[in-house]
């Protein structure tokens, strides 16, 4: 078993529905022992799109690192993403922000991912619930990274997913 941390976003269509269904089907690859508040973000990359809810969420599975991201794949399929422009629009995102202290880097999966540490989107909601857990390529905690980042005005927290 292994504790690993998802970021979930959306910025398409009913986003805090999005965001609820997209929890419920994590709960099929184990045990949600966590869920961030959440976020609203001005998309970064692609600036001509809809604002991004993003949140993080703490996931407690026996999948190894590539079953879990073939899961998260089908599940953005299922929870109706569609093939897009990179960093576009989406209905979910659900990507593997940290999988325990595993460090790896192949063809279709880098662990911690790759853009954590730039991403303010990624790292706030991160270290609400993960804040002391470390980033084991960078020996640095989620809660230092993001005090490296300098302030985001466009990122702001709205309020637990239950409550949207
Ligand atoms: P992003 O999540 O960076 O906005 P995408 O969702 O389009 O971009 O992901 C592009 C590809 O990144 C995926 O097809 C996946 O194979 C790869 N990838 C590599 N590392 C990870 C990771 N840690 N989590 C999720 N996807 C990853
Ligand atoms: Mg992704």
């Amino acid at each position: 078993m292994t504790l690993v941390h998802l970021g979930l976003g959306t910025n398409l269509g009913d986003r805090p529905a999005n965001l609820r269904a997209a929890v419920e089907a994590l709960a099929t690859l184990g045990t949600v022992s966590a869920c961030s508040q959440v976020w609203e973000t001005a998309p970064l990359y692609v600036t001509d799109q809809p604002a991004f809810l993003n949140m993080a969420v703490a996931l407690v599975t026996t999948l190894s690192p590539h079953d879990l991201l073939a899961r998260l794949k089908r599940m953005e399929d299922q929870l109706g993403r569609v093939a897009s422009v990179r960093y576009g629009p989406r209905l979910i995102d659900l990507d593997i922000l940290l999988y325990g202290d595993v460090v790896m880097d192949d063809e279709i999966l880098t662990l911690p991912h790759p853009r954590l540490h730039e991403r303010h989107f990624a790292l706030a909601p991160l270290a609400e619930i993960a804040g002391p857990c470390l980033h084991p390529a960078l020996a640095a905690s989620v809660e230092t990274l993001l005090g490296r980042l300098p302030m985001a005005d466009d990122v702001r927290r709205i309020g637990p997913l239950l409550t949207l």
